[in-house]
């Protein structure tokens, strides 16, 4: 579809893009082909995507697989879809249902759910993710420990997957034109490579360090003593037996932040 087409299908649909809904409609046919091909999907894979929209991925995905689930949250949108492509669409925020077992994922996800679906999705575990994504959300996923950008979720994500950009989309490839470019996102997961106690304790902890991650890691711990369950003594003395207790949590790798982690787990378990 190019412009005109899809202010076309709005306009019968009584449809006014919604911001809440995240509703920029990808324009650009290249740009589907694309990361539809990217995904490689074989017809026996069980193939996600996370809001159809108008279905310019959806009319890509349907030829190549028997196992296609689609989640939309636009009721208008869902049942367009159903009757434009004889297709099942489950109704629902991506965010509140059960997601399904699949193999892969492909969806130009919702800019407000990125950071808490991509979460999701990995506790579900999956083959591989051609996602696309808000730029400044996909340089997170990528980000190296002590830059800028590094942040909470780029050691969430990085823990249990290997993120590649693999694409950058401008903001021109969408109707209407959002205010910032977008990135396509290559994740496959893997085994973390490291032992955590606890995927539990690891979320939390890293939680509590990136509430100050340019902060030691000492003073953050000593500051967040409560959420630790600790008086100020208490974690002041566990601070000083820590690993990287002198260092910042921006600058601590996955790996590090899970020795902490595990420090603390052990602490806990005395
Ligand atoms: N895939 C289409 C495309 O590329 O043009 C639409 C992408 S648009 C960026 C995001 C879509 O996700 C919209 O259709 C919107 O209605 C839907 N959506 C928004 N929040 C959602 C949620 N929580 N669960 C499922 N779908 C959602």
């Amino acid at each position: 579809m190019i412009v005109s087409d899809i202010k076309g299908e709005l306009y019968k649909l009584g449809i006014r893009p919604s911001k809440r809904y995240g509703q920029h409609f990808l324009v650009d046919q290249s740009i589907a082909d694309w990361i539809v091909q990217k995904a490689e999907i074989q017809s026996h894979e069980k193939v996600l995507e996370i809001g159809s929209g108008l279905g310019i991925l959806t009319e890509r995905l349907v030829p190549l697989t028997r196992n296609l689930i689609i989640i939309e949250k636009d009721k208008r949108l869902a049942e367009y879809l159903d009757r434009k492509l004889g297709v099942e669409i489950i109704n629902m925020d991506a965010l509140k249902t059960d997601l399904p077992d699949f193999d892969k994922v492909v969806s130009n996800l919702p800019y407000q759910i990125s950071s808490e679906i991509t979460v999701r999705l990995l506790d579900k575990g999956f083959k591989k993710g051609v996602l696309m994504y808000q730029k400044e959300f996909a340089e997170h996923l990528v980000a190296e420990p002590g830059t800028k950008t590094y942040s909470r979720i780029s050691v969430m994500v990085q823990y249990r997957a290997d993120c590649t950009i693999v694409k950058h989309v401008s903001k021109g490839s969408y109707y209407p034109v959002p205010k910032v470019d977008s990135a396509i996102v290559e994740i496959i997961p893997r085994q973390a490579g490291f032992q955590v106690e606890s995927d539990e304790a690891f979320r939390d902890m890293v939680r509590i360090l990136f509430a100050h991650k340019n902060r030691k890691v000492r003073n953050g711990l000593v500051s967040e003593r409560r959420r630790l369950g600790m008086d100020k003594q208490e974690a002041r003395r566990f601070a000083e037996t820590l690993p990287y207790a002198e260092q910042r949590p921006v600058k601590l790798s996955p790996k590090e932040l899970a020795e902490i982690t595990n420090a603390f787990c052990r602490l806990k378990n005395e």
